[in-house]
């Protein structure tokens, strides 16, 4: 395989970093050990949660594209990254659920925890400024985010992705209550694109209700490396 060149900085976010390669249509993204809760009100540095979240987002994704799932991931690049398809970022969050928690269980007063009869959907209008409102199809389409066709198109993947990775996470010992994806456009149509990782997703150990995700650090429950760690350890097993 050809040596990657890795280019300038394009993008940094809170949690990761793209710079550009020597084929326009390639990025690399970089993990950062920075963790940001409550859209950036609580920060911390956590050593080795970037390799973690690269290595764990990496296997996830390998999964997802040999299920057939268009990705904007080409490879792992060890410590260098990964390797994506250049794509436009739609900016909404698609948030799946299967098991109330969070923001869905304050909502709407469901205790965490409670199953629901069925997986939900909901997608947040991506703007650190407005602190990425809640916002509905109408919504999405009045303000020209989205058209009908794409809608329905990461609709139908997030659910799809939804029982592909509840059985990946199931067989590894863990729950998979929720997760947030993004996705985004390339010449040959929409894919998924940014990460899947414990910083997306809630994730409790079968057995215990332990929590192996964000939430360690959002709710200050303790070691959250240990806790990433311990996710990579599962679904590596
Ligand atoms: N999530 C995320 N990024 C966000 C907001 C949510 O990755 O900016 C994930 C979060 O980790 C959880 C799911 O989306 O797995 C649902 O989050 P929720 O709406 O319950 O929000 P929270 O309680 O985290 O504020």
């Amino acid at each position: 395989m050809e040596p990657v060149i890795i280019g300038d900085k394009l993008y940094e976010g809170k949690a990761k970093a793209v710079y550009a390669t020597g084929d326009p249509d390639v990025r690399v993204i970089k993990y950062k050990d920075s963790a940001t809760a409550g859209n950036g009100a609580r920060k911390a540095e956590i050593a080795g949660k970037g390799e973690l979240n690269r290595r764990i987002c990496s296997k996830i994704f390998t999964m997802l594209n040999n299920a057939g799932i268009p990705t904007h991931f080409i490879r792992d690049l060890g410590e260098d990254g990964q390797l994506v398809k250049k794509c436009a970022i739609i900016p909404l969050e698609v948030i799946v659920r299967n098991v109330a928690a969070g923001s869905f269980s304050a909502r709407f007063g469901v205790p965490e925890g409670a199953a629901l009869s069925r997986p939900t959907l909901e997608y947040c209008y991506k703007d650190d400024a407005l602190g990425d409102p809640m916002i509905n199809d109408y919504h999405i389409k009045a303000l020209g985010l989205a058209s009908d066709g794409e809608l329905a198109e990461t609709a139908r993947l997030s659910f799809e992705i939804n029982e592909l990775l509840s059985a990946y996470f199931r067989k590894a010992g863990l729950r998979l209550v929720d997760f947030k994806l993004e996705f985004g456009r390339t010449p040959d149509g929409i894919a998924l694109a940014d990460e899947i990782s414990p910083d997306t997703c809630r994730l409790w150990d079968m057995e215990t209700n332990a929590k192996l995700d964000k939430d360690v650090f959002r709710r200050g429950l303790g070691d959250l490396a240990g806790a990433y760690a311990e996710v990579l350890r599962r679904i590596s097993g």
